[in-house]
């Protein structure tokens, strides 16, 4: 991909809040008031289904909070949370698979938190075990975990290796020592290249690095040598997340008030200097966050049209459902999603009493679901073809959406994408603005309130 410029008018212009759509509907449109024994008859039925399986486990601990965390966490430094809750995903693997899962075969695996590595390393190959005990051999799937730096040894990677993991994710967010003391997060350099040096050495794939921007001290000119030394580890891939303050949902995040936190004008710069900067070293804008080098499996699925959206952003794997466990996990089939209990203690208690430890749910009408394929296509493939959507979804596609496609005359000006007969294209220019482009083809979103969204940009 050629070095992209951004033109930050049009950023001012389409910065409103707006859904992820990490899933459609997005999470905020799941509910508690949902019918219980239609979401078991479709999740019996799934089981039994021959599509291919992506397991997902939540592991909430982290010893100390980074202030900017928006994640749902338990801080803790009592490593013996650990033990009992492997006792208590055991128990809950267990009760789903009571009838069986049928013949499936699991392509992907990820390992989220919290941190996945606050787990010791016997720990981690024994939620190896409790995976295979029920779902059977994971060989050969892409199977990734979230690690982090400051507590990571070698025998963590060697243990998550043993338990079948092969690609890793690492925190660094940024690499300044003033901005690192200001968000609670210490984590020099050194450590993050040992942990780079252990994965590779070890084996593990393909290796990502999130970085955060709107953090407290930030400046163009110290961020840009974040990315140069980020950039001099060669990551396969990178998240650069905008950072959203919201101190009423996440309290601590009110510290970082009494720092210089960065003027939206500074942080639009940012953002034009990581886009600039990333694609001129090689990287791909996948689109949202997300960059990747051009022979990464992330890249390599966008050209194909395999790609998918899913609660950890993008995945390489479409047509795979996701059977997620742990504290706050979501999974997804294709006419559900459900998600489960965000609270410790109350997770415990529904599995104590022999129950599955879902809070919310989501199932899909017929019409959510057209809705979805076009937004997920949008957002991975960066384009839609008429035909393939009309055949697809066995609709007329330019008449169903015929509102949707007629109000993309301001994008089409703005050069966010381009239109012929058979479909359209968003342009390199539109890939930043490809949530807003997204929206257009959402019905709820008018209706709906945006204030629960963070900015699109
Ligand atoms: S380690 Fe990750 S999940 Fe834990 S508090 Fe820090 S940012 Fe949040």
């Amino acid at each position: 991909m050629k070095e992209l410029s951004v033109d930050l008018d049009l950023v001012r212009k389409y910065d409103v809040p707006g859904p992820r759509y990490t899933s459609y509907p997005p999470a905020t449109r799941f509910s508690e008031e949902y019918d219980v024994n239609r979401l078991n008859e479709l999740i019996q039925a799934n089981k039994q289904s021959q599509r291919d399986l992506s397991l997902y486990c939540h592991i909430p601990f982290c010893e100390s909070l980074c202030w900017f965390c928006g994640c749902t966490t338990v801080i803790t430094s009592q490593h013996r949370e650990g033990t009992d809750y492997l006792d208590y995903l055991d128990r809950e693997m267990k009760l789903f698979c009571e009838e069986g899962i049928g013949n499936r075969k699991i392509v992907q695996m990820h390992l989220g938190g919290g941190t996945p590595t606050f787990l010791k390393p016997d720990e981690i190959k024994r939620l190896g075990s409790i995976i295979h005990g029920h779902f059977g051999e994971t060989t050969g799937c892409e199977a990734g975990a979230e690690v982090d730096p400051r507590r990571l040894t070698k025998e963590h990677v060697t243990a998550l290796w043993e338990a079948g993991f092969n690609r890793a994710s690492m925190g660094v967010q940024d690499n300044n020592a003033k901005v690192q003391k200001a968000v609670n997060r210490i984590q020099p350099m050194d450590i993050t290249l040992a942990s780079v040096e252990w994965l590779r050495e070890t084996g593990f794939e393909s290796i990502n690095i999130d970085l955060i921007y709107g953090l407290p001290f930030q400046t163009e000119s110290s961020f840009e040598k974040t990315l140069d030394e980020i950039i001099g580890l060669s990551p396969d891939r990178l998240a650069v997340f905008s950072y959203a303050h919201v101190p009423w949902i996440k309290p601590a995040q009110k510290i970082l008030e009494r720092d210089n936190l960065p003027t939206p004008e500074t942080k639009l710069k940012l953002l034009k200097l990581i886009i600039e900067k990333l694609t001129s070293e090689g990287y791909v804008y996948i689109g949202m966050d997300h960059f990747a080098r051009p022979d990464d499996e992330l890249a390599v699925a966008q050209k194909q049209k395999t790609l998918q959206r899913n609660f950890q952003g993008y995945s390489t794997f479409g047509g795979a459902d996701i059977h997620a466990f742990g504290m706050s996990s979501v999974s997804q089939i294709p006419d559900a999603y459900w998600q489960n209990i965000k609270d410790l203690k109350d997770y415990y208690r529904s599995l104590d009493d022999g129950k599955t430890p879902v809070s919310k749910a989501c199932l899909l009408t017929d019409q959510e679901k057209k809705h979805r394929t076009v937004i997920t296509r949008l957002m991975c493939d960066l384009s839609l073809d008429y035909d393939d959507l009309s055949s697809n979804l066995d609709i007329n596609f330019r008449e169903e959406f015929a509102t949707s496609l007629a109000g993309l005359e301001d994008m089409e000006k703005d050069g966010l994408l381009r239109r012929n007969e058979s479909g359209l294209t968003v342009t390199d220019a539109g890939r930043l603005f490809i949530r807003n482009i997204a929206m257009r083809f959402d019905p709820e979103i008018e209706s709906s309130s945006t204030t629960r969204y963070s900015k699109t940009i």
